[in-house]
């Protein structure tokens, strides 16, 4: 068998979104697993549509989301160039070959022609009107028009496309990986343009062609592609050259379930659809995963499971072990509902699993604190809110109280509901006690503490919510041992000393 050789090949017409790159982690897989090639290869025959910046966009986001070709656009490789319109030259001989063999044809019908076709057809009741082998022998073509006069039109330099000749009632049929067998009729396909008025070809033609001088083994894509396949099929008949496998992959789909998820839906309903940033021309920013404080890891292992399924309940995959397990087999057919909580729980699982000193490098290489903090205060801080954070960015903001210098806002409720009137003086007590600590440690702090509540016979709740508040701000939060020993004697100490007579006046104000 010859070697597996995938390629991801978007068209740069903006940024790529999510469900892009789920096609080329997929593609990735399947290279890798089969110990095959991923190719990229940039498809930007639709000048119209082109977007500046995109190209780089698409390697940057595979790039940080470790999913890198081995050869391709912005990579090496002995098959390029990786970009269409690079390879402009290349086209014109094999449209020219389908002209020459029938499966092919020139046609010189103007955009006006084809509007007013349209707008006849529309006027007698027909929907969609199509450039077909019932309509294009009445249309400006080599089909229809005689040898001589397409050698005036071609002598007079008219502009004219190349169509494929659609052939009429032929079954086309097409195995797809994912779907099995697919039939199409050819009566219900149109003589689509393969070369344009412009010299560039369409994505049909190119996207065959360049597959075949590429030798890929597989097309792995979006469903969204489907419809072109049969298409496809015929122009690699027509040529004689040997039709990879397809594999189609399911949609990605909203999260209410209501159609597939498009790139405005992120920003309507408060999620990234984008791998990372995206600027457009105009200024306007999408803000992607990684800068909405993603690991890609987290991100890479939610795409792989919203149309893949490993078979079992296992739901978290490093991705050599998506490389170990990947097979299209296990991709599904029917869409699949992206879930943007799920897609937290993710982010939250991998934090959990990152080391305290893995987290604290973190923290200090995307700079999300300011101020001198060692590595070691802050792998203890991380060590004790990791639990309860979702990024590594709330991490910093629910535990502000690890890097203020003083307290300045205390929880009103906390205040309103747990700071009674005889909290100062036990406070005061507390302060006491605490003071006498030699060895600030989470075990000696803890010892004192309770030796303090058996001593005066006070119930946890009378004097744990206040502690908190005066140290923290905050009403809830991890052990207070454990964030006292953190935070250092000299620390809590004059937190809660200075928080008293702040909390007290809070209370009083609250109480005028
Ligand atoms: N250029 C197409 C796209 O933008 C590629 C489709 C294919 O993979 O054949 O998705």
């Amino acid at each position: 068998m010859s070697k597996v050789r995938v390629r991801f090949a978007p068209s740069p017409t903006g940024p790529l979104h999510m469900g892009g790159v789920r096609t080329a982690l997929y593609n990735y897989l399947f290279a890798k697993k089969n110990g095959g090639d991923f190719i990229l290869r940039i498809e930007d025959t639709d000048e119209k549509r082109f977007v500046p910046g995109a190209q780089d966009y698409i390697i940057e986001s595979l790039k940080w989301c470790g999913i890198e070709p081995n050869e391709g656009a912005g990579y090496t490789g002995d098959k390029g160039p990786y970009v269409q319109s690079q390879r402009k030259e290349m086209y014109r001989p094999y449209a020219d070959q389908l002209v020459a063999s029938g499966h092919a044809y020139l046609a010189f019908d103007t955009s006006e022609d084809l509007e007013n076709m349209r707008e006849q057809a529309k006027t007698m009741g027909l929907a969609n009107w199509q450039y077909n082998g019932v309509t294009r022998s009445s249309m400006k073509n080599s089909i229809s028009l005689s040898k001589e006069e397409v050698e005036n039109r071609l002598a007079n330099g008219d502009p004219y496309t190349i169509r494929m000749k659609m052939p009429r009632n032929v079954d086309i049929k097409l195995h797809d990986e994912i779907r099995g067998w697919v039939t199409v009729n050819t009566n219900n396909l149109d003589d689509k343009v393969l070369f344009k008025e412009t010299g560039m070809p369409t994505y049909h033609l190119a996207n065959i062609v360049d597959d075949h001088l590429m030798e890929i083994t597989h097309v792995i894509r979006g469903e969204e592609w489907l419809p072109s396949a049969p298409l496809h099929v015929l122009l690699y008949d027509s040529f004689g050259w040997e039709r990879p496998k397809f594999a189609h992959l399911p949609l990605i789909l909203r999260p209410d379930g209501k159609g597939k998820l498009s790139k405005r839906d992120g920003d309507k309903l408060g999620f990234p659809v984008f791998p990372i940033d995206w600027m457009t021309a105009e200024g306007e920013k999408y803000t992607g995963y990684k800068e909405d404080g993603y690991f890609k890891e987290a991100f890479v292992n939610m795409l792989a499971l919203l149309g893949w399924n490993p078979g079992d309940n296992q739901e978290l995959f490093s991705l050599d072990e998506l490389v170990d397990l990947f097979s299209l087999e296990r991709v599904g057919k029917s869409g699949a509902r992206f879930d943007p909580d799920k897609t937290k729980w993710f982010n939250q699982q991998y934090l959990r699993s990152t080391s305290n000193e893995g987290l604290a490098e973190m923290i200090l290489n995307e700079k999300l604190i300011e101020g001198d903090y060692s590595v070691e205060y802050l792998a203890s801080v991380c060590g004790l809110m990791k639990e309860r954070a979702t990024f590594i960015k709330d991490i910093v903001s629910d535990g502000d109280y690890f890097f203020a210098s003083d307290i300045a806002n205390y929880d009103e409720k906390t205040v309103r509901k747990k700071w009674k009137e005889d909290t100062p003086e036990i406070m005061q007590e507390l302060i006491a006690e605490l003071s006498s600590i030699e060895e600030f440690t989470t075990a000696n702090i803890e010892t004192v503490f309770s030796a303090y509540l058996a001593k005066k016979e006070y119930g946890f709740g009378k004097v744990g919510p206040g502690f908190r508040l005066l140290v923290t701000g905050k009403g809830m939060g991890p052990s207070m041992f454990d964030i006292c020993a953190t935070l250092g004697k000299s620390t809590v100490i004059s937190r809660m000393e200075e928080g008293l007579a702040k909390v007290n006046a809070l209370k009083n104000a609250a109480q005028a």
